[in-house]
C-alpha cells in the first residue's frame, strides 16, 4: 500500500494541532491510504509540544513529533519534516487549517489524471488579509518573476502534494537560506495548480508580522536572482554616460560664453545623488556578501532536541 507523509511545521499552535489532526485524519482515513503526520515543533513558546505529544500518545502509529531546540523558522521546520518523511507521497500543510485537508483526495486525483509529479495550490483571493500586505505581496511576485529564472506563481502556497522523487531532489539543495517557494519551483517537474479562495485561520494568530514578511521577500529575491547586483552596474553606466555628455556640454559652453562661477547648488545635489546611489550599491553587495558568509559557515538549518516516533 502506498504511504502518504504529511509534514506540519508548528510554531505556537496549541489551539490548532488537535483540530488539524481531527480534520486531516478524517479525510485521509477515507482515502484508504497508509499515512503519517509529522508535527515539527519549531521552538513554540506555548504548550504546542504537549498538545502534539497527546496526539502522539493516542496515535503512535500515525503521529510523529520532531521537537526543535529553539525556533528556527518555518523553512527549517519544513526541511526537517521532508528529511524525516518516509512516504511515497509527501505533502506539507500549515497547522492552522488554512490549507484545506479536503483537497488531498482532489490532489491525488489530479496527480493520477494528469500524470504530474507535483500538485500545488494557489489562493486566487487574499480576502481577510490587510490590503497593504496584499499589495506588497503582488509587487513581490512581479519583481521576482521578472528577474529570476524560476517561475513563482502568485498566491502559490507551500501546500502541495509531491512524489518521493521530487522530494529527494528538493533535499539535494543544501543551501542555508532556504526559500521554499523558490526551491519547489526550481527543481522543475510537471506541476498542476488547484485554485481556491483564501481561508482564514481556525484559531491562534499568524506569526508573520509585516516586517518578517518583508525580510522573507528580500531573502527570496536574493536567493533566486543576482539581478540586483547588476542594478549597480547599469546605474553606473547610465550616470557615467550622462556625466560625459554634460562634461562636453559644459566645455563647449565655457569655450563659447566664458565661465562665470555659479552652479554650486546643482553640484551639491549631484554629489548627494551619487553618494546615495553608491550606498544603495554597497547595500546590495552587502546583502549578497552576508548570505555568502552564512552559507560558507555551513551551519545546520535546525537542531533537533528529540524525535518522538
Ligand atoms: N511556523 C513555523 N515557524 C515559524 C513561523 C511559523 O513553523 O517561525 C508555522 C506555523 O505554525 C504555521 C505555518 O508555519 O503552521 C504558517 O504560519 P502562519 O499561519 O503563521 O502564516 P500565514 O498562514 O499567516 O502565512
Ligand atoms: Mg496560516
Amino acid at each position: 500500500m502506498k504511504m502518504l507523509s504529511i509534514v506540519v511545521p508548528c510554531y505556537n499552535e496549541k489551539e490548532t494541532v488537535s483540530l488539524f489532526y481531527e480534520a486531516t485524519s478524517q479525510v485521509v482515513e477515507k482515502m484508504g491510504m497508509k499515512y503519517e503526520i509529522i508535527f515539527v515543533n519549531d521552538g513554540s513558546k506555548d504548550s504546542t509540544l504537549e498538545e502534539c505529544l497527546k496526539l502522539y500518545e493516542a496515535h503512535k502509529d500515525i503521529v510523529k513529533v520532531i521537537d526543535f531546540s529553539r525556533n528556527f523558522g518555518k523553512e527549517g521546520g519544513l526541511l526537517a519534516g521532508l528529511e524525516y518523511a518516509k512516504g511515497d507521497y509527501i505533502t506539507v500543510m500549515d497547522a492552522d487549517l488554512q490549507d484545506p485537508p479536503s483537497f488531498l483526495p482532489v490532489m491525488f486525483k489530479t496527480m493520477e489524471d494528469k500524470g504530474v509529479d507535483i500538485v500545488g495550490t494557489r489562493r486566487i483571493s487574499r480576502k481577510g488579509e490587510p490590503p497593504i500586505r496584499s499589495f506588497f505581496a503582488r509587487q513581490f511576485y512581479k519583481l521576482i518573476n521578472k528577474f529570476s529564472d524560476v517561475e513563482i506563481v502568485d498566491g502559490a502556497r507551500d501546500y502541495r502534494l509531491m512524489t518521493r522523487q521530487v522530494v529527494d531532489e528538493i533535499l539535494r539543495l543544501k543551501e542555508y537560506h532556504r526559500f521554499s517557494k523558490g526551491i519547489f519551483s526550481w527543481v522543475g517537474f510537471k506541476t498542476e495548480y488547484l485554485e481556491y479562495e483564501n481561508v482564514e485561520r481556525v484559531a491562534g494568530e499568524t506569526s508573520w508580522s509585516f516586517w518578517k514578511l518583508l525580510v522573507y521577500a528580500i531573502e527570496g529575491i536574493i536567493a533566486f536572482t543576482v539581478a540586483p547586483l547588476r542594478i549597480a552596474t547599469f546605474f553606473g553606466l547610465f550616470i557615467s554616460f550622462f556625466a560625459f555628455a554634460s562634461m562636453i556640454f559644459v566645455m563647449v559652453r565655457a569655450a563659447l560664453f566664458g565661465d562665470p562661477v555659479s552652479g554650486w547648488p546643482s553640484m551639491v545635489t549631484i554629489m548627494l545623488f551619487l553618494g546615495g546611489i553608491q550606498l544603495i550599491a554597497l547595500g546590495i553587495i552587502g546583502e549578497y556578501l552576508s548570505k555568502t558568509y552564512m552559507e560558507v559557515k555551513r551551519r545546520p538549518n535546525y537542531i533537533v532536541r528529540k524525535i518522538y516516533e
